[in-house]
């Protein structure tokens, strides 16, 4: 099979819940599994540049 870089032009960053490791989509789908390297599985999906702020009123 072809290792190519289909995803690389559709990059989603993502940042560690706990350690705050940015990764990006295309490096999360090389991995056997959804981990950070600090063993924490859970993820915030950013996305660069876009960077929207709620404000609770
Ligand atoms: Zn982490």
């Amino acid at each position: 099979m072809a290792d190519s870089d289909i995803e690389s032009k559709y990059d989603v960053m993502y940042s560690c819940m706990r350690c705050g490791t940015e990764v990006t989509n295309t490096e999360l789908n090389r991995l056997p599994e959804i981990k950070c390297i600090c063993g924490f599985r859970v993820f915030l999906k950013m996305r660069s540049n876009i960077v929207k702020t709620i404000k609770a009123i």
